[in-house]
């Protein structure tokens, strides 16, 4: 009696109650497959983080005493799929039962319960037991709404867990929610924290990934990886975080800085994706520093609202849409993407930072996501499709479930208003407000009209003129319509035929 047991990439959850015991006639396969590799071009260190953290995983569970069946990318044998893998393992051991746990993404979802219903064996599926909620719970809390505010979801998540609460169900410090104080631009001080994430030589599995043939893009830093691939090192980069960076966390959040490429964010999300990290632990760090007096409130709530808000209330949007939000696309958005994502090579100073640091590092945080990549990608009409296969390839962090939301949904619009209460586009105002790129950038960032005037600028209201069947009545905008109609003929016609020109050479920008 054989039952084989499916680890996923990124369900390395050693607390899993599957790992609890060991079990003589269980086998936990793993398999490093073209499948995952090539459903989109992914930066090298994606593939190059989730195979080192899949097979220190594999060592650790035969270290500890169970059976471990690991299918590496080169191995003659392997077939490349799930399907045709199991196949295989499953005559080889003669399995008597096939077991997973729930994955994460819609596309694995379904292909391995479709395998599963063609089984003479028995199969199921179980909980991955990593987050806070269900998969529909979210879909329960919002029945009936058209829209989902974030904001309630978190509170009744703060509530039902038990985080930041004080006497009967109220918020610590009398406030669920201290973003006003967190928008400052970063003055350079306090200094970035130290950078004491781990470095890994990874040169010989780099090697078996091209001669694979495995296609990729981005810096692979295969002698110098520098993101956490096993517990130990996911629980030492929280402990930084918590002790260096969580302070200023909150302050900064929206910073964007050419000197400092993570500000004071954690990096934590690659751990916390493929499930080195749970939520809960996460969490519970952040509240036992606030209550050990170690970081100020803002902050603190600022953090965990991002996972037990965010995190889950994404997670529960795209159980709820998918598959049908995949193709979400409201204002009908067409344009490829400019070749300079793929390059970082454009004169727009920020873009080519946030880019360049992107393929680098295979990172880029929040704001630089949305305030700059997404941004420019919104209000130049790029196809959300495009523009979801880039982020879903280039962030080390980026698995469906939760890019698909945040691209189509927060940053692009592309769900009508479902998630955001309005686009998130900005001129370059904002954007040298909260960083400093704009000052040495070729473009002016306050000219709208000529040569040097900065994109953004002319292509953030053209963005809201060739929207406004659509966006005019939302009372969120009122501000950007109020000032369009003060504008004259003359600057309405000089901001569009701008906007047409930046349009028509974007390769160029
Ligand atoms: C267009 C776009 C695409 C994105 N794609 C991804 C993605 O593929 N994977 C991903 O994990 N996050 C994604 N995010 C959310 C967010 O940008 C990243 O989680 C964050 O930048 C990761 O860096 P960090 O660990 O330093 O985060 P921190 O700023 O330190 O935040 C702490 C943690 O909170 C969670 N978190 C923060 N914001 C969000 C959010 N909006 N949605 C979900 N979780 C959040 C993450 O787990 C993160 O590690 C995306 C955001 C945008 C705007």
């Amino acid at each position: 009696m054989t039952v084989l047991r499916l680890v996923l990439g990124d369900q390395l959850n050693r607390c899993h109650s599957w790992f609890a015991e060991n079990r003589a006639d269980v086998v936990y396969v793993f398999m490093e497959v073209r499948q995952e590799t090539d459903y989109v071009l992914h930066h090298a260190q994606k593939i190059l983080a989730i195979f080192s953290a899949m097979r220190q995983f594999a060592e650790e569970l035969k270290l500890a005493g169970h059976r471990v069946d690991y299918c590496r990318i080169g191995d003659a044998d392997n077939c490349h799929n799930f399907p045709a893998n199991l196949d295989r393992l499953i005559a080889h051991y003669q399995a008597t039962g096939l077991q997973w746990q729930q994955p994460d993404e819609w596309r694995l979802d379904r292909q391995l319960y479709e395998y599963a219903s063609s089984l003479p064996i028995p199969a199921k599926a179980l909980d991955s037991e990593h987050f806070f909620t269900a998969r529909d719970e979210a879909q329960r809390l919002f029945q009936g709404k058209s829209r989902w505010l974030m904001e309630s979801f978190y509170r009744t998540m703060r509530v039902k867990h038990g985080v930041l609460l004080e006497g009967q169900g109220k918020p610590v410090g009398g406030l669920w929610n201290y973003d006003a104080e967190n928008r400052k631009a970063w003055p350079g001080i306090p200094p970035q924290p130290p950078d004491r994430r781990p470095t890994h030589d990874c040169r010989n599995l780099w090697e078996e990934i091209q001669t694979a043939g495995v296609r990729s893009f981005g810096n692979p830093q295969a002698g110098a990886l520098r993101w956490p691939v096993n517990r130990a090192e996911a629980l030492a980069q929280l402990n930084d975080f918590i002790e260096y960076s969580l302070p200023y966390f909150g302050q900064f959040q929206d910073a964007i800085s050419t000197q400092a490429p993570r500000l004071f964010h954690s990096l934590l999300s690659f751990a916390l994706n493929v499930k080195l990290l749970s939520p809960q632990e996460v969490v519970a760090a952040a509240e036992t520093a606030y209550r050990a007096g170690k970081a100020p409130l803002a902050a603190i709530e600022g953090f965990i609202r991002q996972i037990l808000g965010w995190r889950e209330y994404v997670r529960g949007v795209y159980w709820a849409k998918m598959p049908d939000y995949a193709g979400s696309n409201y204002f009908q958005a067409v344009r490829p993407l400019p070749t300079w994502y793929w390059t970082g090579k454009t004169n727009m100073r920020c873009l080519a930072f946030a880019i360049g640091q992107s393929l680098d590092m295979a990172y880029a945080h929040h704001i630089q996501r949305l305030m700059l990549t997404g941004n420019f990608a919104l209000l130049a009409g790029i196809d959300p499709q495009a523009l979801h296969e880039w982020y879903l390839g280039i962030y080390i962090d980026a698995f469906e479930w939760v890019e698909l939301p945040n691209t189509l949904g927060m940053s692009q619009f592309a769900d009508g208003g479902f998630m955001a209460t309005k686009p998130y586009v900005s001129t370059a105002a904002y954007i040298d407000r909260m960083g400093d790129s704009c000052r040495a950038c070729r473009y002016d960032r306050k000219a709208r009209i000529g040569e040097r005037a900065c994109p953004f600028n002319s292509l953030y209201w053209d963005f809201y003129l060739r929207h406004a069947s659509l966006l005019e009545r939302n009372p969120r905008i009122g501000m950007a319509y109020r000032q369009l109609a003060k504008m004259t003929e003359v600057e309405l016609n000089g901001i569009q035929t701008q906007a047409e020109y930046c349009l028509g050479r974007m390769d160029e920008l």
